[in-house]
C-alpha cells in the first residue's frame, strides 16, 4: 500500500517548497507592464535583494535559470582568450567552465574533489605564479549543490589581497542565498549569483546578479558581452522596460515580492538562525543513523552548508531510498548529483520554506525508509533531532 496521499513534500535542492503567499501573490490576472503598481514595485525587490546578499552595490535582474546566470556574470566582465581559475568542490564548479569554455575564456579547474573544500593556500600557489596577471577572474561557488560544501569566500579575497592580485572575486550563491549567511560586501566579492527558486522560495525562472563598481569598470572593456546579458540597462532606472531587455517577468516580480516580505518579517539573522538549527537536527539524525550503518553525510562537519545535505549510503541504495520515500511516503529526495555511482547518494534541500515539522517529518520518513529497505541503522537519531530542535 501506499501511504503518499496527502500533501506532497519536495525536498529536493532547488526548486524549493513555494509559500503559499508566493502562490497567492503570484495568481492574478495580467498586469500592465508599462506602468502602475508592477513598474513601482521592482526598485523595491532591487532594494531588498541586495538587502539579502548584504551588498550596497548593483543587482540586474535576469528572466533567466541560473545557468544563464553564469553566461551574464562572466559576459560582462571578460573578453575572449582571458584566463579564469576555477576551484572546484563537485559539480557546479565545472558548471562557470562549462559557461566560460564556448565564450573563447581559458579555463584553468584547480579540483578538490568532492569531500574538500577549497584549500585557500593551493589557490594561492596558483595566483603567485600568475605573475602577468593573465587570471582575470576566480569563479567560485559557495554552496556546491551536489557535494553539500560550503567554502570559505572571505578567505579567498583575503588570498587575492595578500598577493595583491586584480583578479574578480565571483560568487555562486544560488543554492545558499538566504540559507547560509554571506556577504558580499563585507567579505569582498565583486560579483554574486543568485536564482529564484532555491532560499527565495519563488518558482525558477528569474535570477540576479549582483556586482560592485570594480566589476562594472570591467565591464566597460568586456568583449564577451552581448545585448542581451548586459547588465548595465537592466541597472537603469530611468527605464523600465530595459530592466529586462523585453517584457517583464509579471508573476514572478509579485512571487518574489511575496517572499521578500517572508524574509523581512522573519528577519534576515532568524532566517539564517532557522537553517542552520534544521541543518543541525538533520545531521543530528543522520550521524546517530549512521553509528550502526552505511549512512553517511559527504562533508565534514565544518564545511557544511546549512540549505542542502548530501549523504552517501552505498550500493544502488540511495535510488531506493529515494523510490521508497516518493512512491510510499510523499516525499521526494534529491538524486546523487555528479557522485560516483550516484545511486550510492541521495541529497536532502533544507531550503527556504522550512520548518521543524517538515524536516522532522522527512527524517521519520526516511527512518521508515530505511527500515523498509533493511538498510542497517543506528539507534536514536529521531530523538536526536528532535533534541535539537526542543534546543533552539
Ligand atoms: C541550482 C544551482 C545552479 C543551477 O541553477 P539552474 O536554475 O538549475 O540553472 C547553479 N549553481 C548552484 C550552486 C545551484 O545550486
Amino acid at each position: 500500500m501506499s501511504l503518499a496521499n496527502g500533501h506532497p513534500y519536495l525536498a529536493i535542492p532547488g526548486p524549493s517548497v513555494i509559500p503559499d503567499a508566493v502562490q497567492r501573490a503570484m495568481h492574478r490576472a495580467s498586469p500592465n507592464i508599462y506602468t502602475g503598481e508592477l513598474t513601482e514595485m521592482v526598485p523595491g525587490i532591487v532594494t531588498d535583494l541586495k538587502r539579502v546578499a548584504r551588498t550596497a552595490h548593483h543587482c540586474a535582474i535576469y528572466i533567466s535559470n541560473g545557468h544563464g546566470l553564469w553566461e551574464a556574470a562572466l559576459s560582462n566582465i571578460l573578453s575572449p582568450g582571458d584566463r579564469v581559475l576555477i576551484p572546484a568542490t563537485g559539480r557546479f564548479a565545472h558548471g562557470w567552465a562549462d559557461m566560460a569554455q564556448p565564450l573563447g575564456i581559458e579555463t584553468e579547474m584547480l579540483d578538490f574533489g568532492k569531500r574538500d573544500a577549497i584549500d585557500p593556500a593551493r589557490v594561492a600557489e596558483v595566483l603567485a605564479a600568475d605573475t602577468g596577471h593573465r587570471i582575470k577572474a576566480l569563479p567560485v561557488v559557495y554552496v556546491d549543490t551536489s557535494t553539500g560544501i560550503r567554502n570559505d569566500i572571505a578567505a579567498l579575497r583575503r588570498v587575492l589581497d595578500e598577493l595583491g592580485h586584480p583578479a574578480l572575486l565571483l560568487a555562486d550563491c544560488i543554492a545558499s542565498l538566504g540559507c547560509d549567511a554571506f556577504e558580499m560586501d563585507a567579505w569582498g566579492v565583486d560579483v554574486v549569483i543568485a536564482a529564484s527558486q532555491k532560499g527565495l522560495m519563488t518558482p525558477p525562472g528569474v535570477g540576479f546578479v549582483f556586482y560592485n563598481d570594480r566589476a562594472d569598470a570591467m565591464r566597460e572593456t568586456a568583449r564577451c558581452v552581448t545585448h542581451y546579458w548586459d547588465w548595465r540597462p537592466r541597472t537603469d532606472p530611468d527605464y523600465f522596460y530595459r530592466y529586462f531587455d523585453g517584457t517583464a517577468p509579471t508573476h514572478h516580480l509579485y512571487g518574489l515580492r511575496a517572499a521578500l516580505d517572508m524574509i523581512h518579517d522573519e528577519g534576515l539573522d532568524n532566517v539564517l538562525s532557522r537553517h542552520a538549527t534544521l541543518a543541525r537536527a538533520l545531521w543530528a539524525a543522520f550521524d546517530a543513523w549512521g553509528a550502526d550503518g552505511p549512512l553517511a553525510i559527504n562533508a565534514a562537519r565544518d564545511i557544511r552548508s546549512h540549505a542542502v545535505t548530501a549523504a552517501h549510503l552505498g550500493g544502488s541504495l540511495g535510488d531506493e531510498l529515494r523510490h521508497w520515500c516518493e512512491f510510499k511516503a510523499g516525499v521526494t529526495l534529491g538524486i546523487g548529483l555528479g557522485m560516483e555511482p550516484s545511486s550510492a547518494y541521495f541529497r536532502v534541500g533544507h531550503m527556504g520554506h522550512v520548518n521543524a515539522h517538515m524536516v522532522l517529518g522527512v527524517l521519520g520518513v526516511i527512518q521508515s525508509g530505511m527500515r523498509a529497505l533493511d538498510i542497517p541503522f543506528g539507534p536514536g537519531g529521531l530523538d536526536a533531532a528532535a533534541e535539537v530542535c526542543a534546543g533552539a
